[in-house]
């Protein structure tokens, strides 16, 4: 099969993914074989590419927003069929013994394996996973359209669970990427009134025209204080601004796998029981839930289509912020 390879990391700009020939991986036990249609490409991807994750393994192929269909199944699948349509995350399996696997906070877990990262992924033509950690995909979806629910639309989905936000409340999103311009379809179907504070003038404007009430720079102070806030963009600056451009009793949440180090706070920022707490992976019931609130919404995905072999040029552009909703990878 063809894939992106990662040998070691280094920054995006020396194109460090090498489009190869590799042989197919083999199904066991529990899991499925999928034909790879669409990955959609993470801000995950960029911190296991340029190391700011450190490598679990090497080489590896990123990508943990996969689309396809099951070509092979492993002798202990049940569930699942050849032809069948599946997603498969960024969560691809779990211990299930230890104590955050058995209190349902399995996004916890203390041996999890993750997709693109611990094991190879779906910039490739051909990806693995276990039977119980992909999603059904509905039909009514198209492959590029389905592969950025995958890890931004549940992880934005999470993020608004642990924000607290309420109908009618007021929520500031830093960094319109392609997580926020999921969760803001998902905060409007809530009613809730959406602040947007991102760098980009064209992300700005993308907020905009997707029903948000106002929108400006990454620390500007929006004109009402919020009710919850969800920082999506990487960098610690940010969380003073947010606490600042919040009421008493509110929550940040830091939807990231990775932040910059967060500068000295004043006490003031975080007293009168603010909070701020970050988030972690997902459940699959986290998963399930959204996949379903997508479908009854329905939500409309902004992407840019790239083929798999250029993946490094995908990622220059998502590290750019050059992309108007979440950048795909198509794989013919
Ligand atoms: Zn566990
Ligand atoms: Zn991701």
């Amino acid at each position: 099969m063809k894939a992106c390879l990662l040998h070691s990391p280094a920054r995006v700009e020396t194109n460090p993914l090498e489009f190869t020939a590799l042989p197919d991986p083999v199904v066991q036990g529990d899991q499925v074989l999928v034909r790879v249609a669409a990955c959609g490409v993470c801000r995950t991807d960029l911190h296991v590419v340029e190391g700011e994750l450190p490598p679990r393994k090497l080489p590896v192929i990123p990508g943990h927003q996969v689309v396809g269909r099951i070509e092979r199944v492993g002798a202990e699948v049940s569930r699942l069929r050849v032809g069948d349509r599946v997603g498969i995350p960024w969560l691809h399996r779990t211990c299930g013994v230890c104590d955050y696997c058995r209190a349902g906070k399995e996004n916890l877990c203390d041996n999890p394996t993750f997709t693109g990262y611990i094991v190879d992924g779906g910039y490739a033509e051909y990806t693995i996973a276990p039977e119980k950690f992909v999603y059904p995909i509905s039909e009514a979806l198209a492959d590029e359209q389905a592969a950025p629910l995958l890890c931004a639309g549940i992880i934005g989905f999470r993020s608004l669970r642990l924000s607290g936000i309420e109908a009618g409340g007021r929520l500031g999103l830093y960094g319109f990427g392609a997580a926020a311009h999921l969760a803001i379809q998902v905060a409007r179907h809530w009613n809730v009134s959406v602040y947007a504070m991102t760098r980009d003038a064209r992300h700005q404007k993308l907020a905009l025209e997707m029903g948000a009430v106002w929108a400006g720079g990454t620390v500007a102070e929006p004109p009402a204080k919020l009710d919850a806030a969800i920082i999506f963009a990487p960098a610690g600056e940010i969380v003073p601004a947010a606490l600042k451009a919040l009421k008493k009793g509110g929550t940040v949440a830091l939807g990231g796998i990775h932040m910059s180090p967060i500068p000295p706070l004043d006490y003031n920022l975080l007293y009168h029981e603010r909070v701020l707490r970050s988030v972690a992976n997902n459940t699959r019931q986290d998963g399930e839930d959204f996949l379903r609130l997508a479908a009854e919404i329905p939500i409309h995905t902004e992407i840019e289509v790239f083929p798999l072999r250029d993946a490094n040029r995908a990622l220059n552009s998502l590290k750019n912020d050059a992309i108007r909703g979440a950048a795909v990878l198509r794989v013919e």
